[in-house]
């Protein structure tokens, strides 16, 4: 079962692994040190790619990265450089790994604001990264009869590599939203065949509306049988998307509900959207 407290919608809110309790970032060592099951690499970007209007592609390197092993959905925190002043922690999924390289693809929203969307939309090959992972605690639910994945852009990386790694990939339910047409992906399961996403358009609405995920979950067909739902995005939009399958009849534990940024608020320095 795969469970993310601390991340998850509900009132409590602990402080994420990473964080101090002053608020302060902990050093890389004690932080790898403080989280046990990571490693920490010195990734080298290999190159950078514009695979949609909104969306970088960025692989990276690093010696000892093939003895990589993770679950699709966990991802790498990045030690993010700024022109002046500290450094930041911001988190990106793992979208793909190959161990005969060893590289690992980053996607990266590049919604114009902030050091990490600045950074990918500058790095060059041959820059360099610290990077802690893997991290996260949500995943495919080995007992579940059905899965559900939906979130904006940020989302689509781990909805992506999640819904790719299910046993059978065209029976996942993929809800996605976008700005529009531009930003689709093709999205390969393993065995080359395209999952079947409904994309949901924005149309210059901004990313934090989430009006139209949400209509989207409230409308599409759920299976019979136990289902397990992998919600990710804007704080507010996943709460609001989770309050919808809450209507639907699912259960709180049926939902793995991960906000990834929050509007108007910069993330943390140890890369969690804080709460309100
Ligand atoms: C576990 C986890 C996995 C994640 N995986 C991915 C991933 O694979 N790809 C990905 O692109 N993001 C992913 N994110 C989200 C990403 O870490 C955040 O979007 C982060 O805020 C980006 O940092 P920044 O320095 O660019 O912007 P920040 O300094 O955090 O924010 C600056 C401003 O930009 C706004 N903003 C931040 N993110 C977005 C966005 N996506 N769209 C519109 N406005 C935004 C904020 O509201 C703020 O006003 C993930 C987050 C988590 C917690």
């Amino acid at each position: 079962m795969p469970t993310d407290t601390a991340h998850t919608d509900g009132p409590a809110h602990t402080d994420p692994p990473g964080a101090p309790p002053d608020g302060r970032t902990l050093e890389t060592s004690a932080l790898v040190a403080r989280l046990g099951d990571v490693s920490q690499w010195d990734l080298e970007v290999i190159d950078s790619t514009q695979i949609t209007p909104s969306m970088r592609r960025i692989r990276c390197t690093a010696p000892g990265l093939a003895q990589l092993s993770y679950q699709p959905g966990q991802d790498v925190m990045l030690t993010v450089p700024t022109p002046a002043g500290p450094s930041f922690r911001r988190r990106y999924t793992i979208r793909s790994f190959d161990p005969d390289v060893p590289a690992i693809a980053i996607d990266v929203v590049l919604h114009g604001d902030g050091p990490a969307a600045a950074w990918a939309a500058s790095v060059q090959p041959g820059g360099h990264i610290e990077a802690i992972g893997p991290r996260g605690k949500i995943t495919v639910d080995p007992h579940a009869d059905w899965h559900l994945f939906a979130g904006d852009d940020s989302a689509l990386p781990a909805s992506l590599a999640m819904a790719a790694s299910l046993p059978e990939p065209d029976r996942a339910i993929v809800i996605l939203e976008v700005d529009g047409a531009d930003d689709q992906q093709r999205t390969y399961a393993t065995d080359a065949r395209e999952l079947p996403v409904h994309w949901v358009h924005r149309s210059g609405e901004g990313p934090e509306s989430g009006v139209h995920l949400v209509a989207a979950l409230a409308a599409v067909p759920l299976p019979s049988g136990r289902g397990h739902a992998y919600l990710a995005g804007e704080l507010g939009v996943v709460a609001a998307m989770r309050r919808a399958l809450l209507e639907r009849g699912m259960a709180a534990e049926q939902i793995s509900a991960k906000p990834y940024w929050r509007a108007g608020r910069a993330n943390a320095a140890h890369g969690e959207p804080e709460r309100p």
